[in-house]
C-alpha cells in the first residue's frame, strides 16, 4: 500500500463527509461482505417524539407524569429526551433516590418510598412487573402501527404506556438497496422490541434482523458472523453500539451520535447519511486497486 494512494483515498472520503481514521481502516473497507446497522438513530433519525400517552384507569396523570419526567431527565437515552419534553409542562418534584440506568433496558428510581421504572416490557417483566390486558392490547395496536412503545411502572404494575414515533432517515432505504446491489448482506440489530423492529425492517428492505438485543448480544452476533468467515462492518450511534463497533472489522459511527460511538469507530459519517457507506466501500476498493 503506497502511503500516497491511501492519503488521496482518505482525502476523497473526507470530501464526501466520511472521516476515516487511518490507512488500515480504508483498506478494511474492501473486504466487508456483511454490514450490520443499528436501528434507532442509525436507520431512523433517532429524534423520537411522543405521539400519545395512555394511563391505566384511575391513575392520577399529572403527578405521575412528573415522576416519569424526573426519571428520564437523568437518562441520556434518545427516547428519554422525547419523554422529558412531553412531560415538561408538569411541575418539578423533589429528588428521586437510588436512580439506576440499565443500558438497552430502561431506568429506575425511588420516589416517596415507591419504586418507579420506565423502559421496555421484557425488562419490566423480568422484574416481576405485570401489565393489565387493556393496556397491553393498546400497546400491541400501537406497535402494529410501527410506533415504539415504552412502559412506565409504579411498584409491581405498569401504570402507563408511551407511544413514540421515530422517522426513518431519508436515505436509509436507498442506501440499503445500493448495498444489496453491491452484494453486501445487510443485517439490522436493535434493542427495541420485535414488532417495531419487523416494521422498520420491512420498510427499508431488510430481511435479516434481530430485536430485543443487549449491547453484548450485538457483539456476539458479529463474532458469530466472523466465525462463519464473514468480514463485518458495523454502523451505530449509541453507547449500546460501542462494543459491537470495536469487535467489527470496520466500525462506522453516525455523526451527531454519542461521543463514545465516534471515539470507538474507525470511520465517522459526518452527515449521518447511510448513502456514504456504499461510497466508502467503493472508494476503498478503488484505492486498493490503484495500489496493487
Ligand atoms: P437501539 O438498539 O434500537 O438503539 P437501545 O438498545 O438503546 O435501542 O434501547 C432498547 C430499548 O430499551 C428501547 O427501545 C426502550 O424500550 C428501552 N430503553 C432504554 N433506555 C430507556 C430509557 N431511558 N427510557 C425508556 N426506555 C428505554
Ligand atoms: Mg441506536
Amino acid at each position: 500500500a503506497t502511503p500516497t494512494a491511501i492519503m488521496v483515498g482518505i482525502g476523497k472520503a473526507a470530501s464526501l463527509g466520511i472521516l476515516v481514521r487511518d490507512a488500515e481502516s480504508l483498506e478494511n473497507g474492501k473486504k466487508i461482505d456483511c454490514l450490520i446497522l443499528d436501528k434507532t438513530g442509525t436507520i431512523t433519525e433517532g429524534k423520537p417524539s411522543v405521539q400519545k400517552v395512555i394511563w391505566k384507569s384511575g391513575v392520577d396523570e399529572k403527578p405521575m407524569g412528573t415522576v416519569f419526567r424526573a426519571l428520564e431527565e437523568k437518562s441520556e437515552h434518545p427516547l428519554a429526551a422525547a419523554i422529558t419534553e412531553h412531560f415538561s409542562k408538569e411541575k418539578a418534584i423533589g429528588e428521586l433516590t437510588g436512580f439506576k440506568t440499565f443500558t438497552g433496558k430502561g431506568v429506575m428510581a425511588e420516589y416517596k418510598g415507591e419504586q418507579y421504572a420506565i423502559g421496555n416490557i421484557k425488562w419490566l417483566k423480568t422484574l416481576g412487573i405485570t401489565i393489565e390486558q387493556h393496556l397491553s392490547q393498546s400497546a400491541d395496536e400501537l406497535l402494529e402501527q410501527g410506533n415504539i412503545v415504552v412502559y412506565m411502572s409504579k411498584g409491581e404494575e405498569v401504570v402507563g404506556i408511551v407511544s413514540i414515533a421515530d422517522k426513518l432517515r431519508a436515505t436509509s432505504k436507498a442506501a440499503i438497496a445500493q448495498l444489496n446491489k453491491m452484494g453486501i448482506a445487510v443485517h439490522m440489530l436493535t434493542g427495541d422490541q420485535e414488532k417495531t423492529a419487523s416494521n422498520i425492517a420491512k420498510k427499508v428492505g431488510i430481511t435479516h434482523f434481530r430485536s430485543g438485543l443487549l449491547p453484548q448480544d450485538k457483539g456476539q452476533y458479529i463474532k458469530k458472523l466472523q466465525k462463519a468467515g464473514h468480514k463485518v462492518g458495523m454502523t451505530g450511534d449509541g453507547i449500546n453500539d460501542s462494543e459491537a463497533l470495536v469487535l467489527a472489522d470496520l466500525g462506522i459511527a453516525m455523526g451527531g451520535g454519542t461521543d463514545i460511538a465516534m471515539e470507538t469507530a474507525q470511520v465517522t459519517l459526518i452527515h449521518a447519511d447511510l448513502m456514504a457507506i456504499p461510497d466508502l466501500l467503493k472508494l476503498s476498493k478503488n484505492t486498493v486497486a490503484t495500489i496493487r
